[in-house]
């Protein structure tokens, strides 16, 4: 037995959700090998143990069949994002595509979730995550530090509101740069907002 190692599988974000094809999911099953451990985790993605050894040639047969794949563990997740049930202008699509490309698979102190809705319903949840997009009209807004685990649930905070699309990419990387820098230890994110506070956060971030 050769060394094993986990990867994270998500469909696109698209309108709908997270979705599998038929064909997806019969492909995964097949690259991953009869013995692979498939666990569905709780932020939409699928962890897959495969062979260290056939890393690239299995990430190149996911993506060839419209897959993603990201690195498991201490890193940012792929965006977590709702349905889109408004439509993909009305609820952002494009915006949200854009911003998983830029934010997902970065080595973190922690792992770091970060949520988008497409409107102020908010049915992905976003005031439970790391770090949340929430669209309203035209602009966005910015929560951060919401906590789920544990028996004292953290509620994200906002932390900036009416924010123009170009400026998110900018925004939540340097949160995340700035948490990369500034974390002591394996500091979980909502504990790090608040020993930093939300008024420096503000800062390096506006
Ligand atoms: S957050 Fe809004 S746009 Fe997105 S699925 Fe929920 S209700 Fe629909």
């Amino acid at each position: 037995m050769g060394e094993k190692m986990k990867i994270a599988i998500t469909p696109k974000i698209q309108i709908g959700g997270s979705i599998f094809t038929p064909d997806q999911l019969i492909k995964i099953g097949n690259v991953v090998g009869e013995e692979a451990k498939i666990e569905m985790t709780p932020f939409k993605q699928l962890y897959a143990e495969i062979p260290l050894d056939r890393r690239e040639a299995i990430e190149e047969e996911l993506k060839l069949i419209g897959l993603e794949v990201y690195p498991s563990g201490y890193t940012t997740k792929s965006l977590i994002a709702c349905n889109f049930c408004r439509g993909a202008e009305e609820a952002g699509l494009e915006t949200a595509i854009k911003l998983n490309q830029a934010i997902a698979g970065i080595e973190t102190p922690t792992p770091i979730k970060i949520g988008y809705a497409g409107c102020a319903l908010g049915t992905s949840e976003p005031l439970l995550k790391d770090i949340s997009v929430v669209k309203m009209r035209n602009t966005f807004d910015i929560f951060v530090g919401g906590e789920p685990k544990g028996l004292k649930t953290v509620i994200a905070k906002l932390l900036l509101s009416g924010l123009t699309e170009e400026k998110l990419v900018p925004v939540i990387t340097a949160i995340i740069d700035f948490y990369k820098e500034n974390a002591k230890g394996k500091e979980k994110f909502s504990k790090f907002v608040d020993r930093i506070t939300l008024d420096q956060i503000k800062q390096i971030a506006g």
